[in-house]
Order: structure tokens, then sequence, then C-alpha cells
């Protein structure tokens, strides 16, 4: 793969362009190639990625890593226009490896992206085994408010197949958080950052935190620490898109009561819904660790999938909170 050619400082480069960092648009930068470098590694980016699509290149130094590393096909989607004709400068240092589209990835359609990179899957609509298509990464270091929904809209794709989840490619995910939901989303059962977020995530991925990031490494320097995060579809997920769709919901009714315990929790929601009265009994038949008194952090994930499951073959709709 050609080595990238000499090109101008990023820091230089926003200089000449008259680019501020926009604290609205949660615009954070990094300058130091040594640390965007470690990113890449730790993540594993590599030249056997058949797609790699960075989030938020910004001015594009992660994304000079991404291509320093081999990455022979990579579109990075980027909101803000300021940055396009630098990043368009590095698609031709790349030699076309690299595609810009400018948008918003909250909204951007998926196809756009897989037509940007030269990718024609089988079908989008009757998706294929996973694996087929070999490895797209999805990767970025985003605005500490867009990384979360953004995690949350990709996490529902991947329980529904859909967009770059649905092509046959396993897609792994890397993202920069801020430290506290980055030990939300990695927390184990029954530790104080256990959380909705931690659940969801690990209940479709394998979620581990590949790097930290102090706070001074940015541009300008955010009030907290970072941590990049990856996430690895897990091969024995059993929940399918309905049974997810419901546990986020059991999880936002049961992590709304996190200082109640178990059994409070369901006998309230019995009450309230009387055809969710036997679950309670139903857990308790499993012959699993169901203890009454426990709260919500102390269930496992696989526990949580249990009632999701149990509540969606019923079809009973539970309240939200
Ligand atoms: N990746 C660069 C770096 O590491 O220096 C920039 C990081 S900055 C924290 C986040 C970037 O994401 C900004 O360039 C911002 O304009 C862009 N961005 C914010 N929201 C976005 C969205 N919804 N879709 C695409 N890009 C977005």
């Amino acid at each position: 793969m050609p080595a990238l050619p000499r090109l101008p400082v990023v820091r230089e480069l926003i200089k000449i362009y008259g680019i501020s960092a926009k604290s609205e648009l949660g615009q954070n930068f990094i300058f130091d190639k040594n640390i965007t470098d470690k990113i890449v590694s730790s993540a594993f980016i590599s030249p056997t990625d058949v797609l790699v699509v960075e989030v938020g290149p910004g001015p594009g130094l992660l994304t000079r890593s991404i291509l320093d590393a081999g990455a022979r096909n990579v579109v990075a989607v980027e909101k803000d226009a300021r940055f396009i004709p630098t990043l368009t400068q590095l698609t031709e240092a790349s030699e076309d490896r690299l595609k810009i589209l400018h948008g918003n990835m909250l909204k951007i359609p998926h196809t756009d992206i897989l037509n940007a990179a030269n990718i024609s899957p089988p079908s989008l609509t009757s998706p294929s085994p996973q694996g087929n298509l070999g490895d797209i990464h999805i990767v970025g270091n985003l605005p500490f408010n867009v990384a979360s929904p953004l995690l949350l809209q990709f996490l529902r794709m991947l329980s529904q197949r859909k967009g770059l989840f649905g092509v046959g490619a396993r897609v792994r995910m890397t993202f920069m958080f801020q430290k506290e939901v980055g030990k939300t989303l990695t927390a184990n059962i029954g530790t104080e950052h256990r959380g909705r977020f931690s659940v969801m995530a690990q209940s479709l991925c394998d979620v581990r935190t590949i790097y930290e990031v102090p706070s001074k490494v940015f541009f300008p320097v955010p009030k907290v620490d970072a941590s990049v995060v990856q996430f690895v579809p897990r091969m024995d997920n059993t929940l399918d898109a309905a049974e997810y769709e419901m546990l986020e919901n059991v999880l936002r009714y049961f992590f709304t009561k996190r200082r109640k315990t178990i059994g409070n929790i369901l006998n309230r929601l019995a009450k309230r819904v009387p055809a969710t009265g036997p679950l309670l009994p139903a857990l308790l038949a499993t012959g699993q660790a169901y203890h009454q008194a426990q709260r919500p952090e102390n269930l496992t994930n696989e526990q949580y999938g249990e009632i999701a499951r149990w509540i969606r073959k019923r079809e009973i709709e539970i309240p939200l909170s």
C-alpha cells in the first residue's frame, strides 16, 4: 500500500484555512500523530478490512493514521463543511483510497456510504450471513454527545441487520467516549458503573476499552478524560430484533428504579401490567440465581435477555418508566 506523501501538519492546516474548533459541535481535535497511530493500532485497523468508515474526521489526523495503517477503502463522513477542502486533499494524497461524504452520520443513508466505497452487497433487503463480505470497521473520535446516540442507533441496526450491519460483513465499531461512559459500557455485573448501556452493548457485542486518552491531548482541552471503546458483535447472541427492542424497554424500566430490588420492581410491574404476574415465578423456576433482594445492576446480560424474551413472546407491552 503506498504511504501517504509528506503533508502539511494538521495544526498548520487549520491555521491556513482559519478554522477554529466549534464548541457547539463538540469539536476537540487531536494533533499528536503518535496518539492517533496508537488508537489505530489498538483498534487493529488493517489492510484486510473491506471498508473502514470514519465518522467525524475533522481536520483528518486520525484519518491519516488509518491510511498509514494500509486501509484500502476508507469512507469518512463529516458534518462540518469547513473540513471538506483539507479532507479532499487527503483523498488525492491517498490515491483515492479515501472518499469523503459531507453529512450527518446519524441521518445519512448507509447506501450512500456503500456506494462511495464501491461495495455492492449481495442484497440490502435480504441480509446474507455475517462475515461473507469480510470485515467492516466503523471508527470515530466524535463529540461526546453524538457518540452515545450513534452507538444506540448502531446497536439497534446491528440487531435488525440493517444498513452497514445487513450486508453480510462482520462490523466492528471503535469510538471515543467520555471516560465515565466508557466505564459504563464495559461495566461488569454488580459494579458501580453498571447501567442500561452496559447491558444493551454487552448483549450484542464483546465490549472493551482499548485505549485511555488523557484530556490534555485534545485541543481545546475538554473537562474530562476519554477512552476508546471497541465493540465486536457476539457470535453467540440469541436475541432477535424484536427481543432486543423489548430489552431496551425492560432496561429503561428497571434502571429508572435502580435503588429498588428486583422483587419489588417485578411486583410493581405485575400490579400495573397483570399479564407479567407469572414472570417472577418463571424466573425463579429457571433455577438461576435470581435473588429478589438484588438490584438492577446485579442481573446478568443473559438474565435481562430472558426477561425480554419472556415478555416479547407473550406480546405484552410494558410501561417505559
Ligand atoms: N476526528 C477528529 C480528531 O480526532 O481530531 C475530530 C474530532 S471532533 C471531537 C469531532 C468531529 O466530528 C468534528 O469534526 C465534527 O464536526 C464531527 N461531527 C460532529 N457530529 C457529527 C455527525 N453527526 N456526523 C458526522 N460528523 C460529525
